[in-house]
């Protein structure tokens, strides 16, 4: 076979597989048909995880949809996704106790997550909102400073239409068996392990 029939044949072979994979592909938008608001999860020790939340809650605003976020994290330090996002109207609840590693106050955090989950059960209970990013909630539910009952009551009753992203270390388990869509995120490397320092518009 010449040179010329050998290429030929390559291009075929590879234009009928891509074929076959295009069909696939069809079949399986065809048959994914249901139109709801899901609950993502965006678990792991890997970084990358607040990013994707946020990253999606851009998505969802550039659309025009209503996004609100609620923060679960101790500290009050500056986030650049919030500066922005705000901006753009959306709103943010932001626990922040203050927390320094010397002032740890149990009772004080508690409070603090209590009242964040009151403001996220409004927002979880308004079908004007699409989209809710509940960042790092999960710790709150390993500490046991949030209810796990009523974290998924709470999930499972909101608007069929509004989409949940909760994101943190070492999700529960009976919060991914709830979500629909569930991504883990695996540090191969990072930066910090070789000394370098959280940078300004990386890590926040
Ligand atoms: P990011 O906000 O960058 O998406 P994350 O949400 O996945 O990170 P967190 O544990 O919430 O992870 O991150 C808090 C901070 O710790 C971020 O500044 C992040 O860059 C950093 N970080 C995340 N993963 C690691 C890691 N494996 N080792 C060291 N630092 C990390
Ligand atoms: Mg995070």
């Amino acid at each position: 076979m010449s040179e010329e029939d050998k290429a030929q044949r390559s291009k075929e072979k590879h234009r009928a597989r891509m074929q076959e994979q295009k069909a696939k592909v069809d079949e399986r938008i065809a048959q994914a048909q249901e139109e709801r608001g899901i609950l993502i999860v965006i678990t792991g020790n890997g970084k990358g995880k607040s990013t994707s939340g946020f990253g999606t809650v851009a998505r969802a605003v550039g659309h025009s949809m209503r996004a609100a976020v609620v923060q679960f994290v101790k500290g009050t330090w500056p986030c650049g996704e919030r500066d922005l996002l705000q901006k753009c109207g959306v709103p943010f609840h932001v626990m922040g106790t203050g927390f320094t590693w010397e002032t740890q106050d149990k009772d004080t955090d508690i409070k603090a997550a209590k009242e964040a989950w009151e403001q996220a059960k409004i927002w979880l209970a308004d079908p004007n909102i699409d989209l809710v990013l509940l960042d790092e909630i999960t710790y709150m539910l390993s500490f046991k400073y949030l209810d796990l009952e009523e974290v998924l009551q709470t999930l499972a009753s909101r608007p069929k239409d509004q989409s949940v992203i909760v994101t943190g270390r070492a999700c529960h388990r009976a919060i991914t068996d709830m979500a629909d869509t569930v991504s883990e995120v695996k540090p191969l490397k990072h930066a910090f392990d070789n000394g370098i320092k959280a940078q300004k518009g990386i890590d926040w």
